[in-house]
């Protein structure tokens, strides 16, 4: 049967929640009868101050972030945050070192933007592939490191940590930036938590910054200004010009995950759908494969090939047009790794989920030899 409606299985931007677009939508021109669109507001008016310390509030309150923590605003994507992070945070002890626990792509680019900055350690052995987190007893922490840093879940390669590493006091930093708000955080764990809202919270040209009060004020003379947390923690995020737009999508984005039952319920949901899809890949007599360990698999994205371990080009070509024409989009695996990814974050519903394992099922039994 084809659908009509596209499916959109996007790694980022991804699938946003539909009453959020169509919130959008109608705001788009008027928005709350101010007769302009908050495309055109003054980032420094009162009605942008009420929709950014909205998005705030939102935050705090879904991930009952403690009070000695800020919540900033920033540009720069993740990939910001790969340079932000050693530029504030590196200098917080005389050595100007830092742990890096490195298990896929994004950890990995961030670990070489900080050696510009600082001694950089990577705290396992070096991992052949990216198919599993090391087991933490063949970790060697630095205890004189100015920080531990890892990526809560590997967008490209489909790796989570589903526990946080322990550090022995010294200052812990997560990328959360594919499996923000996923699922509930103790936030008095880390030092910062950083997460670009184009996966889980909305769209792109906002990044979320969580950091401890203790370590602002730390930043390497180098640090350009609009990266430097203290000023924007000073400046409630408006230095300069924030991305005005992408913080109201936000806004609307934390409401929505509120009105469905906050974190909690977007965990039992993301369960839901990752083992739908991890359950026919794992039951297909090695028809579709996951390479990664199922001890770390994530469920906001399941990379896998179709037809063998390494992939079948022409299964794989057939599958994602036999997908496309069910209209579910975005299917092809990065191109570092190839194969399949299905990205199943927060706007995902289980009813596109159920669709795409319907379409493997059937795929399974036309193709299998
Ligand atoms: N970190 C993770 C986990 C990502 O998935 C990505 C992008 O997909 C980034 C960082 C980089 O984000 P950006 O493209 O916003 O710089």
């Amino acid at each position: 049967m084809e659908q009509k409606q596209t499916i959109n299985f996007g790694a980022g931007p991804a699938k946003l929640p539909q009453s959020v677009l169509l919130q959008a939508q109608k705001e788009l021109l008027n928005y709350s009868g101010l007769g302009i669109s908050v495309l055109e507001m003054s980032h420094r008016s009162a009605d942008f101050n009420k929709i950014i310390n909205k998005s705030e509030s939102l935050l705090r309150e879904l991930l009952d972030i403690p009070d000695n923590y800020k919540v900033l605003f920033l540009q720069g994507g993740g990939s910001g945050q790969f340079s932000a992070v050693p530029l504030n945070l590196i200098g917080l002890k005389e050595d100007r070192c830092a742990d890096y626990l490195v298990t896929g792509t994004w950890s990995a680019k961030a670990a070489k933007e900080a050696e510009k900055y600082g001694k950089v350690n990577i705290v396992h052995p070096k991992l052949e592939s990216y198919t599993k987190i090391p087991d933490p007893s063949s970790w060697t922490l630095n205890p004189s490191a100015s920080y531990v840093y890892y990526c809560c879940n590997e967008t490209v390669h489909g790796v989570e940590y589903n526990f946080t590493p322990e550090t022995n006091g010294v200052v812990l930093i997560s990328d959360m930036s594919s499996n923000f708000l996923s699922r509930p955080i103790d936030v008095s764990k880390f030092g910062l938590i950083f997460a670009g809202a184009q996966k889980n919270i909305g769209s792109a040209g906002v990044t979320v910054v969580i950091v401890r009060e203790d370590l602002l004020g730390h930043a390497l003379k180098e640090c350009p200004i609009v990266l430097d947390y203290k000023v924007q923690a000073e400046m409630n995020s408006l230095y300069n010009t924030p991305p005005c737009f992408s913080v109201y999508i936000m806004r609307l984005v934390l409401e929505w995950i509120k009105n469905n039952g906050g974190s909690a319920a977007m965990e039992t949901l993301n369960k839901q759908k990752s083992s739908m899809i991890y359950e026919i890949i794992d039951s297909s007599n090695g028809f579709y494969v996951c390479p990664v360990d199922p001890s770390c698999r994530s469920r906001m994205n399941v990379p896998f090939h179709v037809g063998k371990k390494e992939g079948d080009d022409a299964l794989e070509k057939k599958f994602l047009e036999g997908a496309s024409k069910r209209g579910m989009i975005s299917l092809k695996g990065h191109r570092s790794v190839g194969g399949m990814r299905t990205s199943l974050y927060n706007a995902v519903t289980l009813e596109d989920t159920a669709a795409l394992a319907d379409y493997m099922k059937v795929f399974l039994k036309e193709h299998q030899l």
